[in-house]
């Protein structure tokens, strides 16, 4: 009827506007708002349409559904809606993957060929394969990144110590400024370009996403040929050019990116040519599996800890933790890690030795620790948390900031180049104004030390910090001995430091953020050793150590102070530092430094993932949510299909609609136009490839579907799109049998099931859909795992609120 239309209508235009307004960074229109608004655009569609009945007409129907919904946006503004805070609103356009498997009649009917004896252990075989092989790739990548960065660096701070020292003496200090900041300016200008207009999901370090995509979102672009192009590249030039970056982040990005691409068997370039070995691996629940190996192997690489990445990525994916997912991404992990190993060892000429476990190490001497100074590393945990929650905040303040006026790609690229060269300023006057010398050696051999105004043989000591690559200054912070660095040379860097690593973090370059706050972390914790050393004093071989012990503390802690505390990053750091006897000290350390952070904000990961409107299901339900029933959730009134449903009826549907999931019901005899009982669930992407294939039959003729398996898998990579589909006018009577091919159990709850049961059930399922049934087996509503992504939790000082998102 017309009035049930309306209702459908208001519906949909109630969802499209708050839509692109949520995408517009608005704030959710009243009820009395909308409804002032159809009325206009009812009028305005009827208008258009040259109707004067008080009845809606189909005519004015449509032409209200083509309404832009920009206009609808601008006419809102008008009424004075406001933008809301970045991190409380979730954004539409990240749709969820289907962690599900697809049982139904064509599976079952293909079911006793595909699972043959040679079919299955081909089957079991081809996962091991994979795995084994994107551990393999990953530490290629890992190793020839380390190379080249390491070399790179070398060469442009060889060129830089020598125009500083040659200038030093002929009094052409400018001469060696202007060359280091055109490198920098130069280097991260190509290497932003090449992020932004390659591959814009390939800036920042891609945790985030990565985290987002195991969650089980889709991110488009994500896992791309185009995203590890921009991420390899981008980040080589990122350091290059001197911003306070490091490359461990997006190594686990880019091990995400290979364990798609070898789990996926195609590649995009040649768009026909796919493995059919792969067949069985092209959904989403297979593909996850390897980017979660992948992204193991990634951070297994970076930092030689096979258990850290691996519990990274089930921690991360662990909603859907088995036991053999996690063998294989221990496996992958555990391989990525021995290559890195091997080809790092290999490369430095003793491959036998396996002397190099990753691109990053904190330990590198015996050292222990005195119960007394637990204190001590008690109140360094405190620091570092407030100093990670004051990074965190001033970096959402600078993301919201960008976000909002740094809209063009030109402005994005040219913010990258102002920040390089910035920080090629800091590093070059700290340099210049800071009077610091020693005599002591380096501990990082690799550090193009410049002599500056120093006399003798001494050289500036914060040249091994600023003319190295940034895991050489790691290095050098967290070894070099007792008198290398004075302590006014170690405050003023790190208070610079810190404030070109925020500025550098969320910037459109490739970067990961694990290295600047292992830097900002050991210098600071260097200094606390100083102020260790000045109460309790020992000889030379004691001061190395507290030093080193202290900047260790100081380096994990800060790390943990900004992530916040996982229990991943607690085993990464322990397998990192090899120092199993500073385990406790290490664990409460972060776990102090992340109390104290997540007292003042939360992580930079989730702050990101909250800022991008990104729909994290977390892992635990709010608290004090049971009152909260499926039927106050739930969406309704349920577009829903008969078993067999006419072609023009599912067309007109997936056009107006943007479900992904429909329920599908036997006839009801008492109203047609109400469901029947529940026969199954089927989605809009197998409702595309039966239409695409044109699986329907005139009415009353027998309809003999020829449709495989494989004919769905094929467009697994392809993502079939409304408009691609051609429905001639008489096709529009056919009918489709959506028997064989719909989901013939789907997971169903009554109205009264409530929200931290519901919770469980997505999570722990990896659920996209939910039908919720009356009594009579009939569906009242839909909800999906977004529309419990809405709940939050938000305590401000114990009292718990729960917030219901906009998307
Ligand atoms: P995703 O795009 O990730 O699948 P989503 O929540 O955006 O998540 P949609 O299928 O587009 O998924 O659904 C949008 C909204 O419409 C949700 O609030 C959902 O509860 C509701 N919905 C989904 N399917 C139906 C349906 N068949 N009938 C009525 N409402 C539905």
């Amino acid at each position: 009827t017309n009035g049930d239309r309306l209702q459908h209508v208001k519906f949909r235009v109630r969802k499209c506007a708050e839509e692109e307004i949520i995408q517009g960074d608005q704030q959710r229109p009243s009820d009395e708002q909308v409804e002032s608004l159809l009325q206009f655009e009812i009028e305005d569609g009827r208008n258009n349409q040259h109707t004067n009945t008080n009845t809606l007409t189909q005519n004015s129907i449509t032409a209200m559904l083509s309404i832009k919904f920009r206009d609808i946006q601008k006419k809102l503004q008008q009424y004075g809606v406001k933008s809301p805070k970045f991190r409380k609103r979730l954004v539409s356009k990240w749709e969820s993957l289907n962690y599900d498997i697809v049982e139904n009649e064509l599976s079952w009917k293909e079911y006793d060929e595909s699972q043959s004896k040679r079919q299955l252990t081909l089957r079991w075989l081809g996962r091991w394969v994979i795995v084994f092989s994107i551990g393999i790739f990953t530490a290629l990548l890992a190793a020839v990144l380390h190379v080249i960065v390491e070399n790179v660096c070398h060469v442009k701070f060889s060129v830089l110590s020598h125009f500083l020292d040659k200038c030093a003496k002929e009094g052409c200090m400018y001469q060696a400024a202007l060359i280091w900041i055109t490198t920098n300016l130069v280097v991260t200008l190509l290497g932003s370009a090449l992020v932004v207009y390659l591959q814009p999901m390939a800036s920042g370090g891609g945790i985030p996403f990565i985290k987002a995509y195991l969650n089980g979102i889709k991110i488009p672009g994500l896992l791309t040929l185009e995203a590890f192009i921009a991420k390899v590249g981008g980040v080589i030039l990122a350091i290059l050019g001197g911003l306070a970056i490091g490359k461990e982040g997006p190594m686990a990005h880019a091990g995400g990116i290979i364990g798609a691409g070898l789990g996926k068997g195609r590649l995009r370039l040649c768009r026909n040519k796919q493995l059919s070995l792969y067949d069985s691996f092209r959904n989403d629940h297979e593909i996850r599996d390897f980017v979660a190996a992948g992204a193991a192997s990634g951070v297994a690489a970076a930092f030689g800890a096979p258990v850290g990445g691996t519990l990274f990525s089930v921690e991360e994916a662990a909603s859907f933790w088995s036991q053999e997912m996690t063998w294989r991404i221990f496996f992958s992990a555990m391989v990525g890690s021995f290559f890195t190993n091997f080809l790092l060892s290999s490369f430095h000429g003793n491959p036998h030795k396996l002397s190099a476990p990753g691109l990053v190490r904190l330990n590198g001497t015996d050292l222990s620790f005195d119960v007394r100074e637990v204190p001590a590393f008690l109140i360094m945990g405190v620091v570092a948390g407030l100093i990670g929650a004051a990074f965190v905040v001033i970096s959402y303040k600078l993301t919201v900031f960008r976000r909002k006026y740094f809209t063009r790609k030109w402005m994005k690229v040219l913010e990258a180049g102002v920040v390089a060269s910035c920080s090629g300023i800091a590093a070059f006057l700290m340099m210049y104004l800071i009077d610091d010398c020693t005599d002591k050696q380096p501990y990082n051999s690799h550090a193009a030390i410049s002599k500056m105004y120093c006399e003798g043989n001494k050289h500036h000591s914060l040249s091994t910090m600023l003319l190295a690559s940034p895991e050489g200054s790691l290095k050098g912070l967290l070894h070099d001995p007792y008198g290398t660095f004075q302590p006014e040379g170690l405050v003023v860097f790190s208070v610079v430091y810190f404030f070109l690593a925020v500025w550098a973090c969320g910037l459109s370059v490739s970067a990961g953020i694990f290295i600047p706050s292992l830097i900002l972390g050991a210098a600071w914790g260097r200094l606390f050793g100083l102020g260790v050393l000045y109460l309790y004093p020992g000889d030379s071989e004691y001061a190395d150590d507290v030093l080193r012990k202290y900047a260790l503390i100081g380096a994990a802690s800060q790390l943990s102070g900004m992530m916040r505390t996982t229990i991943s990053l607690t085993v990464m750091v322990v397998e990192c530092t090899g120092e199993i006897s500073l385990g406790l000290p290490i664990m409460i350390n972060l776990v102090i430094s992340k109390w104290v952070g997540d007292f003042v904000s939360t992580g930079l990961v989730d702050m990101n993932i909250e800022v991008s409107g990104i729909p994290l299901l977390a892992w635990e339900p709010p608290p004090l949510c049971e009152d909260i029933k499926a039927s106050d959730i739930m969406s309704q009134p349920v577009t829903f299909f008969n078993t067999k449903e006419k072609v023009g009826h599912i067309m007109e549907h997936l056009k107006t609609d943007t479900y992904n999931g429909f329920p599908v019901t036997s006839p009801n005899p008492d109203n047609p136009n109400e469901p029947g009982k529940l026969l199954g669930l089927i989605l809009r992407s197998q409702l595309l490839v039966l239409l695409k294939h044109k699986a329907f039959a005139p009415q009353g003729s027998h309809q003999n579907s020829t449709l495989r398996l494989k004919d769905f898998t094929k467009y697994y990579l392809q993502y079939l799109k409304i408009d691609e589909i051609e429905i001639s006018k008489a096709e529009n009577d056919y009918i489709v049998d959506l028997k064989p091919y719909l989901l013939p159990n789907p997971y169903t709850v009554i109205p009264t099931f409530s929200l931290p049961r519901l919770f469980r059930l997505f999570r722990g399922l990896g659920l996209r859909h939910l039908v919720v049934v009356n009594d009579n087996h009939q569906p009242v509503g839909m909800i999906t795992r977004k529309d419990l992504a809405k709940f939050r939790a938000e305590s401000k000082r114990g009292l718990v609120k729960i917030e219901h998102l906009k998307i």
